[in-house]
């Protein structure tokens, strides 16, 4: 079984209240070969919700203690993605994911780049905090960047 980010798969559960539907991802979910979950819903926030981005670090640093998520106005938010990453681990480990695809960038599902903690739309190689915590696990992950449409 496969977990795919929600947004991938044409939830509205983005930050600004849209989705990122990526057509072959939602094809395994109609074929029932993938549940969908995001992360940040999981650990309570709400849509739409203002953007956010780790400060600090990467989503490992987030689990260490070191970084944090902060949204554009400095709210500290840090605790509904540690509370999603941890949800997100719970359900990998029920379904026993083989894989999971997750949003590249975002400052949950990036597992390989997030947005540098800036909020000036640039990138830096890192995992999100829900990424982070999967790999810790051994759980694969990947990006729906790796997947052809
Ligand atoms: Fe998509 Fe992940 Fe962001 Fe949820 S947390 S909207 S699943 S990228």
């Amino acid at each position: 079984m496969l977990i795919i980010s929600a947004c991938l798969v044409g939830e509205k559960v983005r930050y600004d209240g849209c989705h990122c539907l990526h057509q072959s991802l939602k094809r395994l979910m109609e074929e029932e070969k993938a549940v969908a979950a995001c992360p940040e819903l999981m650990g309570g926030c709400s849509v739409p919700r203002e953007p956010a981005e780790i400060i600090g670090g990467g989503g490992q640093d987030v689990l260490n203690g070191t970084a944090r998520v902060l949204t554009k106005s400095g709210e500290d938010v840090t605790d509904m993605y540690l509370m999603g990453a941890r949800l997100m681990l719970q359900k990998a480990q029920e379904v026993k994911a083989d894989l999971v695809i997750l949003k590249e960038n975002s400052p949950s599902c990036g597992s390989s780049y997030i947005y540098n903690g800036e909020f000036t739309g640039k990138k830096v190689a890192g995992n999100g905090v829900t990424a982070a915590l999967l790999k810790q696990h051994g759980f694969r992950v990947a990006a729906e960047t790796d997947v052809r449409e």
